[in-house]
């Protein structure tokens, strides 16, 4: 068949797809998937991605043709290109902003975009490193005390152990040494002196040859009674539904079920992708895989570098079984990448938050989306938690989803003791050291003595949240968002978390002159500080955005961990999630009022969701772990759940009030945010777009109104809420608040305002 026209998606943010002729010369080489070289707009030339071909002339006098072919094969599948369209439906955005957020922007370079970036990754020779030998645990041990020497040695090659997880003579991992000293920072010096030492060695290796290398995997573990049976119900309901919820306690073994699951779909020759909502939990499950899928199983998030994002692209759209990835272990971006045949998605902690993206569009929920995803495969997901969303439980309620469940810790291992710390009180009896109560301090020194070790979670990074003039009341601010500075003491700074605008710390009150500044509330930075004193010999470790902005940071934190080189370890929720560390018994939670007061519907629902997954950190392997929750308020109904780790009444109760209240999964929800940086100017034309809504929608829509943090960056902010009975059509009131926010753009003056619309806004 041949084909006149071509519908190809662009990187702008314009609603659709544009249509070019096709020019004889390129006829029998054109597919959907490819990407063109296309005139859009003033002569600007862009590559975009044909998404479809066909001979239906559009009505225009004008259509430009194609300029150029820019590869020989198609960047993204026809799936891929389907699963796109639904995103932009589903989340009002445009194709060209699902695409952007999609693909690699290595496909799309600036300057010359002619030359294809796949074609540079062909199958070839490359130099791979290794270990020389098999070591033993001790041998490494001693190998790295002589390194301490060398400080750049020893970072080479604990790089490269982190890379591979190498343990005790387990199989030896070649990794490419153009990527190891990339990643480690060092010179090929530091690598030869190693080769010397008789400590590593280079081979030469075929790419796509790999696989070869390491044949010997461990065999799977074999699942407990409990185990079985939920595995068997997972497969039950999958022969009735397309998606099955396991909800299973903390440490019951979902990840052993979830591998038994993918090793059936590999040996099917189907493909399986492995969702996680944190890039800290990919570093212990990759390890868990790579054991027994060995090197078809890649992991996929934004800390990559776009070289190595188009890689990894390339090898999970290679169908060759031998060379291509089967099995993928991502974030949310991982969605995106170009399955050819997917059997199954796992959807891991389901409940999680980050699974939303919130900025920039496309807004969509990873979980929802992959469930989209699976139905184009014709392939099942499984939702794993151990408190599931409201709205995934309620949907094995109505029956759409399967339900297996897992309610015992693997060994019969108790669920963690909690030990309610009353915060106010402690105070009022001049009990508290710093931040910490007596039932904390008296947990945690137990724990060292016994050299085990613990956690202890603060939602807050930075020193002090904010600084204050005690005679006034003043309070340092951002100069550009309606934010209060965080004060951050190691780098002696006041940093916005919104904007990331930093000053120093002020020497006196802005308002009265006063020098006597204090700094108020804590941190993850104070904490750290404060708990070094009250146990000066414990070695303490701190995880949180500002300790792991390099790449290997989260690896080196959790193996230090893992080998007990950290007694304490402070996080932020980066902590909270998945981990398994076989020697953490004592878990505590410094601060749950700020959870649980936080001004949002989900408030109650993620306080016992992160409440239950940080507890679930504590004592999984040999005996029941404690959990210390501090909080001014211990009658709060949450916390009274939490301490019988009731999700089934949590569900209740929410369920109900979001029944009554008209909230999700009730209704739907869409949120409009509208920024001017003239305050009158956004009140002008936020009325505008609030009266035209409400003529449509009535009392379904809330605002227009200023959000907890008003103002970001010198953009005055303004949010419209929707809200949508579930009977409704969606599709029709999606087009109507498209309409109207057309209406509005075309208003004069509209052009300073910046709209986004947010789908789910949850
Ligand atoms: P979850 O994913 O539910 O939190 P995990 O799969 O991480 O639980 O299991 C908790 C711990 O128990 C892990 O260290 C895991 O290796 C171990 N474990 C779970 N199931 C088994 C099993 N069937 N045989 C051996 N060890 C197991
Ligand atoms: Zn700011
Ligand atoms: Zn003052």
């Amino acid at each position: 068949m041949i084909y006149s026209f071509a519908d190809i998606i662009l990187p702008v943010a314009v609603k659709g797809s544009f249509t070019y002729s096709i020019p004889d010369e390129f006829s029998d080489d054109v597919k959907p998937g490819m990407r063109v070289l296309v005139r859009f707009g003033n002569r600007k030339i862009y590559s975009g991605i044909i998404c479809k071909l066909h001979n239906v002339a559009p009505d225009l006098k004008n259509i430009r043709p194609i300029m150029e072919l820019a590869d020989t094969v198609q960047i993204a599948n026809e799936r891929q290109l389907a699963h796109w369209r639904w995103i932009s439906d589903y989340y009002l955005c445009s194709r060209g902003e699902v695409m952007n957020a999609a693909v690699p922007s290595a496909f799309f370079p600036e300057g010359d975009i002619s030359t294809s970036v796949i074609e540079k990754y062909s199958p070839r020779e490359e130099m791979f490193i290794v270990l020389a030998k098999e070591f033993t645990d001790k041998e490494l041990n001693e190998i790295l005390d002589k390194l301490k020497k060398a400080p750049k040695q020893a970072e080479f090659l604990i790089t490269y152990l982190d890379r591979t997880g190498y343990t005790r003579g387990s199989e030896i991992f070649p990794v490419r040494k153009s990527s190891l000293l990339k990643e480690s920072g060092s010179s090929p010096e530091v690598f030869n002196a190693l080769v010397k030492k008789g400590i590593m060695n280079s081979v030469s290796l075929e790419v796509g040859r790999l696989k070869d290398y390491g044949n010997n995997k461990e065999p799977l573990k074999i699942l407990s009674e409990s185990q079985q049976t939920a595995f068997n119900s997972i497969k039950n309901s999958f022969n009735k539904k397309d998606i099955v919820l396991l909800h299973g306690v903390t440490s019951s073994g979902k990840t052993e079920i979830y591998i038994h699951l993918i090793e059936e779909q590999l040996k099917l020759g189907k493909q399986v992708l492995y969702m996680l909502p944190e890039i800290a939990l990919t570093t212990q499950i990759i390890l868990r895989l790579q054991k027994h899928f060995g090197a078809v199983t890649g992991v996929y998030h934004s800390r990559f570098n776009d070289q190595e994002k188009v890689e990894i692209w390339k090898r999970v759209a290679d169908e060759d079984p031998e060379t291509g990835y089967r099995l993928i272990l991502g974030v949310r971006s991982s969605i995106f990448l170009p399955f050819s045949d997917l059997g199954l998605v796992i959807i891991d902690e389901e409940h999680d938050g980050s699974y939303k993206q919130h900025d920039p569009a496309p807004r969509y929920h990873a979980r929802d989306s992959a469930i989209i995803l699976a139905a184009l495969h014709k392939a099942k997901t499984l939702l794993g938690s151990a408190s599931p969303s409201v709205e995934s439980y309620n949907n094995t309620i109505n029956g759409k989803y399967g339900l297996a469940e897992l309610k015992e810790r693997y060994s019969q291992i108790k669920l963690p003791e909690i030990i309610v710390a009353n915060t106010r009180e402690a105070y009022r009896k001049k009990l508290m050291v710093s931040h910490f109560t007596p039932e904390l301090l008296h947990a945690v020194d137990e724990a060292l003595g016994k050299n085990e070790q613990v956690v202890l979670f603060q939602n807050r990074r930075g020193f002090s949240p904010y600084v204050e003039c005690p005679e006034c009341g003043w309070i340092p601010v951002c100069i550009q968002c309606a934010v209060n500075l965080t004060y951050h003491k190691g780098i002696n700074k006041m940093m916005c978390h919104y904007c990331g605008y930093s000053s120093g710390m002020p020497h006196a009150c802005g308002n009265c002159g006063s020098t006597g500044l204090v700094t108020r509330g804590f941190g993850t930075e104070k904490i750290e500080d404060e708990i070094k004193i009250v146990f000066p010999a414990a070695r303490v470790g701190r995880m949180d955005q500002d300790t792991t902005r390099s790449k290997n940071s989260f690896n080196r934190i959790i193996r230090d961990f893992e080998e007990q080189r950290i007694d304490i370890l402070i996080g932020t929720q980066m902590i909270s999630k998945g981990l398994d560390f076989e020697n953490l018994t004592v878990v505590g939670i410094l601060n749950a009022d700020n959870l649980l007061n936080y001004p949002d519907f989900r408030a109650h629902e993620r306080s016992f969701q992160l409440i239950e997954q940080v507890s679930g950190r504590a004592g999984r392997r040999k005996k029941q772990g404690k959990v210390i929750i501090q909080t001014s308020d211990p009658g709060n109904k949450i916390i009274r759940l939490v301490l019988r780790h009731d999700y089934l009444s949590m569900f209740r109760i929410q369920s109900e009030e979001r029944a009554t209240f008209n909230y999700p999964p009730f209704c739907r929800m869409i949120r409009i945010s509208l920024k001017h940086k003239e305050r009158s100017s956004l009140n002008h034309f936020a009325d505008i777009l609030g009266n035209d809504l409400k003529g449509l929608f009535g009392k379904r829509i809330l605002g227009p109104e200023f959000p907890v943090i008003s103002q970001i960056q010198l953009w005055y902010i303004k949010t419209i809420l929707i809200k949508i009975e579930r009977e409704r059509s969606i599709v029709r009131a999606k087009d109507m608040i498209r309409d109207a926010i057309s209406r509005l753009e075309k208003e004069k003056g509209a052009g300073g305002l910046k709209i986004a619309i947010d789908v789910d806004p949850y």
